[in-house]
């Protein structure tokens, strides 16, 4: 198994999903493969030459994996991004598991569904646009976008359908959801995180759930903020785990030992 991404190096893929293989007793090994931007179809191109079972696939080659697979998901299809791809009878299949993940997350840390809630999502990018998919396919009675650049929140908050509209910071205070899906707040190289909040951290409350995709640092200033004025903080790691767990067992057939997936991603944290 292998990661492709550039740059690499710093992924936790291959460090959670040995994890996972050890406590499956599995003799497999998942390594990153430094892939530079153009090269997606020829990375897939040697993963089928090499038998590679699986594959975790990150920036740049999200949308261009999309295109060089075999067949993709249903929810591959609805993102036109793909961050896992699997043999699967001589075919390889892209899919994006990156908004389960996030749900699974979101359940396993704050006990939070979904299903008729509103929610509140900032940022419109790649993994806002699965967060945004996942919050209305689970039911979300609204998921409401803001983002910098507002054309690209219309293309995104499509993606809810019906529940799905473009809004304002006028409509935090009203979500039971909020997610943080922007670079905001993420510590560049080691450096001090910036202390830059992505909303007026007076608009936040006790009885909401806000959740930052960015783990490192694990204390955003957003989420302080959140945890100060009452809400419930969810950190960024957790969905990680999750999406590379939901990748784990397309790849194997196993149910993934999420357990010691975060006690790995955990360590890894504290170095
Ligand atoms: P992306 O596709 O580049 O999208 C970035 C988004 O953030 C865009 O909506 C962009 O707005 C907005 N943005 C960037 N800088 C901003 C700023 N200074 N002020 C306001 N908005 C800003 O990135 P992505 O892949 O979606 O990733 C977004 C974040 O999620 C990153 O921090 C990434 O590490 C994190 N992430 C976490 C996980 C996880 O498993 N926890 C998974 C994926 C991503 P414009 O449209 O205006 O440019």
């Amino acid at each position: 198994m292998g990661v492709i991404g550039d740059p690499v190096a710093h992924s936790l893929s291959p460090l959670l999903h040995n994890a996972a293989f050890d406590a499956l007793g599995l003799d497999w090994v998942s390594v990153a493969f430094p892939v530079g931007a153009g090269s997606t179809a020829d990375a897939l191109t040697g993963m089928r030459a090499l038998r590679i079972a699986g594959l975790s696939v990150t920036m740049p080659h999200k949308d261009s994996a999309f295109a060089a697979v075999d067949d993709t998901t249903e929810v591959a299809r609805r993102l036109r991004a793909v961050n896992c791809v699997t043999w699967r009878e001589g075919a390889l299949v892209g899919d994006s598991t990156d908004g389960g993940g996030f749900l699974a997350a979101l359940r396993r840390s704050a006990g939070f569904d979904p299903g008729a809630k509103r929610c509140l999502v900032i940022g419109a990018g790649g993994a806002a646009r699965a967060v945004i998919l996942a919050l209305a396919e689970a039911g979300a009675a609204e998921v409401v976008v803001l983002n910098r650049t507002a054309a690209r929140a219309e293309v995104a908050a499509a993606l809810a359908g019906a529940v799905g509209r473009v809004g304002s910071d006028a409509d935090v205070p009203g979500a039971e959801l909020v997610v943080q899906a922007t670079p905001i707040g993420m510590a560049d190289g080691g450096a001090s995180p910036s202390g830059e909040l992505p909303v007026d951290p007076g608009a936040l409350h006790g009885g909401q759930v806000v959740a930052d995709l960015v783990y490192y640092p694990a204390q955003t200033p957003l989420l302080a903020a959140a945890t100060a004025r009452g809400a419930v903080a969810v950190g960024g790691l957790g969905m990680l785990v999750h999406q590379a767990a939901l990748a784990l067992e397309q790849w194997t057939g196993r149910v993934a030992p999420v357990e010691a997936m975060w006690a790995a991603a955990r360590g890894q944290m504290l170095l």
